[in-house]
């Protein structure tokens, strides 16, 4: 299962398909060395998300974390915030099977990138 396709099956499991479509981007670990992940939103209001994930990382959690950004732009981080990602999170592994697999995943090719991240 790709990142990508976990977002779509995430979306329709966790927020009944009510999440923008996003655009998921592998970096390599020497572009965002101290992060899991981040998530850009597109002009207005997370209208086109953009989650880049660390190659490296474990990025089932990752995603999650991610999208909850994406469906509640201010909240911050914190305890509620980490609560809800745990208990979701925990939701997902019990409904998706192989969401949870650690596999390093390839970078997206920067052409790829280029064209998909306006900003
Ligand atoms: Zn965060």
């Amino acid at each position: 299962m790709t990142p990508q396709e976990a977002y779509k099956r995430l979306n329709r499991l966790l927020w009944d398909g009510r999440l923008p479509a996003a655009t998921i981007v592998i970096v390599d670990h020497a572009t965002m060395p101290t992060m899991h992940g981040v998530t850009m939103n597109g002009h207005k209001m997370f209208m086109k998300p953009i989650i880049l994930l660390n190659h490296q990382t474990p990025w089932g959690l990752t995603l999650v974390h991610e999208m909850l950004h994406v469906a509640e732009p201010v909240l911050e981080h914190g305890k509620i915030f980490d609560g809800i990602v745990t208990r979701y999170w925990r939701y997902a592994k019990k409904h998706i099977p192989g969401i949870q697999k650690r596999r390093t995943l390839k970078p997206t090719p920067s052409e790829k990138t280029d064209e998909n991240v306006p900003y």
